[in-house]
């Protein structure tokens, strides 16, 4: 009867607006979803990678490394004598300065590297498919660049880099790291705007 064909209209009608309802806000809690996860990925003042993101790909890149035999290489960078720059200029600054930084960095390493911030004033990053003499010439370079200057009002600095080339022969990615850091110190003890390389471990 026409009675039931209405209720059967006015019910269908009810169900797909119900269907596009709940529809929109399962896509407005996935895009929020995976908004939240991306920035649990980030450090949050210069928006690279954050620690927790940088040892995700370095174990990556390590069973990678397992796989197909070949090295990648990781730097960590330090900004020389940063305490300094927000004694003089103030916190706001060293913020800035560690946000132009990034940029900058970002912009002079390969689409394939990664930039991540290991903690405080200091960086990392990952080389994939990339060599000792390759890195330390990407390095230098990088070196030579942030010194130029890093813009606009903001005060001149310097970072140290150290070098490391995974080879299997680390017991971990923490190992790796140790060694990179070594490097740094080493950086540091020579004078500062400076890399140096952790030597290649040996084989057992
Ligand atoms: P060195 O050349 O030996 O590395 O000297 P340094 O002064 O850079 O090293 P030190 O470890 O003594 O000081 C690091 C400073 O970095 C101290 C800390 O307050 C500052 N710092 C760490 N994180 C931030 C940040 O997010 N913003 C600002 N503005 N400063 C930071
Ligand atoms: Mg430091
Ligand atoms: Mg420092």
């Amino acid at each position: 009867s026409g009675d039931s064909t209405q209720v059967i209209y006015t019910a269908g009608f009810t169900v797909c607006n119900l269907v596009l309802v709940i529809g929109f806000a399962t896509m407005a809690s996935d895009f929020v979803r995976l908004r939240i996860e991306e920035q649990a990925l980030r450090d949050g003042l210069t928006g690279v990678l954050n620690r927790r993101a940088l040892f995700e790909v370095l174990s990556h890149e390590i069973s990678r490394s397992q796989r197909s035999g070949q090295v990648f290489c990781i730097v960590v960078l330090d900004v020389d004598h940063f305490k300094s720059i927000n004694d003089r200029f103030g916190h706001v600054v060293g913020d800035s300065v560690l946000v132009q930084l990034c940029k900058r960095v970002t912009g002079l390493i390969r689409p394939h590297d990664v930039l991540a911030r290991y903690g405080g004033e200091e960086f990392v990053v990952v080389m994939p498919l990339t060599g000792m003499e390759d890195a330390r010439r990407a390095v230098e370079r990088l070196l030579v660049q942030i010194a130029q200057g890093l813009g606009g009002p903001l005060p001149d600095v310097t970072v140290s880099a150290g070098l490391a080339q995974w080879d299997g022969a680390d017991a971990s990615v923490l190992a790796l790291v140790a060694r990179a850091d070594a490097a740094l110190y080493r950086a540091k003890g020579g004078g500062r705007n400076r890399v140096e390389t952790a030597p290649v471990p040996t084989r057992q």
